[in-house]
């Protein structure tokens, strides 16, 4: 093992902190989706070079930040997401969860492919509560074909590399959050900010496409980091 980097977290600040490559995709979740493949996904063709790509992008984190708030999170979003047993109502707390999740992994990718989605100054607000100016929506996939992707959303102006990215949309199982700085989420369900109308998991929108969510008069491409 080479001894790790010496730096500044990004999302404490901590100064002259060892620094570890942590991956954007925790284990679970690409154990999890492997066996998505295995399983409900046996007849289609599988895309492993595009799960290797996505279980591969890693971000730099101090160590009490991964062992922290980051883990914390993950345990808390897995237990939203995949719990046998889940209320049918998405309580705040839950919809604080989903939200931050979405964009530190949104973000996180987005920053691996050279983007920004979150300004640089904004990340240690992640760590307890959402950056200001993000939204953050939800919405079901219909007919999932992959257990994992990624969708970038790019501003209507220019169709160019330079082009700025509005928002990503992240896909977990049938599950869709889109995070973005435009004002709407449409067709997605507003996760955040938070607003008192009820949410529940068996009426959430449905989509049949991620660029349904990214490319409402956006220019919209496949993710591709490489
Ligand atoms: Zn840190």
């Amino acid at each position: 093992m080479p001894s790790p980097a010496l730096g500044r977290c990004r999302f404490c600040l901590s100064e002259d902190v060892a620094l570890t490559r942590e991956h954007v995709f925790a284990r679970w979740l690409v154990e999890r989706l492997r066996a998505f493949r295995a399983t409900r996904a046996a007849q289609l063709p599988a895309d492993a070079a595009a799960d290797a790509r996505l279980a591969r992008l890693v971000t730099m984190v101090c160590g009490a930040c991964n062992a922290g708030w980051m883990s914390g999170l993950e345990v808390s979003f897995r237990q939203a997401v995949f719990a046998r047993s889940r209320p049918d109502h998405l309580a705040e707390p839950t919809r604080r969860t989903l939200s931050r999740w979405f964009t530190k992994t949104a973000m996180l990718v987005a920053h691996s492919a050279n983007k920004e989605l979150v300004p640089e100054e904004q990340w240690p607000d992640l760590t307890d509560t959402m950056p200001d100016g993000m939204r953050v929506g939800l919405a079901r996939l219909r007919r999932p074909r992959q257990p994992l992707d990624l969708e970038f959303g790019y501003e209507e102006s220019a169709g160019t590399e330079s082009a700025r990215l509005t928002g990503v949309a992240v896909q977990v199982d049938d599950l869709v959050g889109l995070v973005t700085r435009r004002s709407s989420v449409t067709p997605a369900t507003t996760l955040w900010p938070l607003r008192s109308h009820t949410l529940r998991w068996t009426t959430l929108p449905v989509v049949s496409r991620l660029s349904d969510l990214t490319g409402d008069g956006a220019i919209a491409r496949r993710h591709n980091p490489t």
